[in-house]
């Protein structure tokens, strides 16, 4: 690589230059050496490489510091990403100084559009419908076919969804030519200068309506309602959202169809409650049952299960039902029902039930012994471990 040059001399400025006269000088470097003027000049194309890779440290104020102090070597490697090993690219300089160029220079095609936005045609797009789809604990084991009607705007089959009467009364937009671009040729201190914007005549468009739709008024679309059919996968969950493409609202005068996001609401179950993917029972013994052990029935997701009660059972126990959970959205694996142990202990007692408590009362037995009452007590504090 040859020597590089002195940046001030790059630009053609001296060493006392202020930022002002910096950028003046850039911008008439930039313009003489520019591409669009240049086309398939490679000198011209180094040239223009060149200024840029000078104004980038000029115009930074500490690059510019050490730029004074230690030349190419204080600027050079890391210190401003990509210079001193092949240079700037230029899509680099468009990115960085491109507002130096006051918008973009016309006729741009031949460095890969970074001259400009290439607007064309607009295209109309629907908006987005939202709707929300309450499901109960079975229909999220499963999985479900869901039918909803949507109110939505929907294509107008008047006119085809094109606004005018009978879908043939329209007619090129004579502002842009039916491109839907404007161009504009303006004199600024770089010279003439093209600039393109949307179609003030036809919003982009690119045609114009003759005769509007009676049945539309012109908007291509109408409000209707539409039943749908939605799969709702297993193992959704509260706030989820699905979605279903193109099919929200149409778009007025033609165009695409926004989205349908279908919100999941969760329906609270009478007896479980959800812990993602498990769900968890709160079962109730009979002090009778807890001690003497026996079979509990208890409610599942979809019907019944029955519990084996071990004589001797003690409140808090958590019993676990493999695989009684929701299944997890993306397909792996289940969840679990947990059947929490309390035992119920009534309230309100017949006389007879107080003379059989009181006899029980008596009994040894029912008090804890003191390596029991241990039993428990351990259990209880690993829970805080
Ligand atoms: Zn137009
Ligand atoms: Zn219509």
């Amino acid at each position: 690589m040859a020597a590089k040059r002195d940046y001030y001399e790059v630009l053609g400025v001296s060493k006392t230059a202020t930022a002002d006269e910096i950028k003046k000088a850039y911008r008439k470097k930039a313009i003489q050496y520019h591409p669009d003027k240049n086309p398939g000049d490679k000198e011209a194309e180094e040239k223009f490489k060149e200024a840029a890779e000078a104004y980038e440290v000029l115009s930074d104020e500490q690059k510019r510091v050490r730029y004074d102090q230690f030349g190419h070597a204080g600027v050079g490697g890391a210190a401003s990403g990509g210079f001193g090993g092949g240079g700037m690219s230029m899509e680099d300089i468009f990115s960085q100084f491109g507002d130096i160029f006051g918008g973009h220079f016309g006729g741009f095609g031949g460095f890969g559009g970074f001259g400009g936005s290439q607007r064309g045609r607009r295209v109309n797009r629907g908006s987005d419908l939202r709707v929300k789809v309450k499901l109960n604990l079975k229909e999220i084991l499963n999985g479900v076919e869901k039918k909803i009607k949507v109110k939505k705007y929907v294509s107008c089959s008047h006119c085809s969804g094109n606004g005018s009467e009978n879908g043939n009364s329209t007619s090129t937009c004579s502002t842009c030519n039916g491109s839907g671009v404007v161009t504009r040729v303006t004199n600024t201190i770089l010279g003439q200068m093209q600039t393109s914007s949307t179609c003030p005549t036809c919003n982009g468009e690119g045609t114009t309506i003759t005769k509007k739709c009676s049945y539309c008024n012109g908007e291509g679309i109408v409000r209707d309602e539409e039943i749908l059919s939605i799969r709702i996968p297993a193992g959704v969950a509260e706030g989820m959202q699905l979605s279903m493409s193109g099919k929200g609202n149409a778009a007025r005068r033609g165009g695409i169809n926004g989205d349908l996001l279908i919100v999941v609401e969760e329906e609270q179950d009478p007896n479980l409650i959800r812990d993602e993917n498990d769900v968890i029972y709160n079962l109730f013994l009979s002090f009778p049952m807890a001690a003497l052990g026996g079979t509990v029935e208890v409610p599942t997701i979809d019907g019944v299960a029955k519990v084996k009660i071990e004589p001797g059972t003690q409140p808090g126990k958590v019993l676990r039902l493999r695989n009684k959970g929701l299944p997890s959205v993306n397909g792996f694996g289940k969840g679990d029902e947990l059947v929490n142990v309390n035992v119920y202990v009534p309230e309100n007692l017949s006389d007879k039930e107080r003379k059989w408590l009181e006899e029980m009362d008596k009994s040894e037995n029912f008090i804890p012994s003191k390596t029991e009452r241990r039993k428990v007590f351990d259990k209880f504090k690993r829970m805080f471990d």
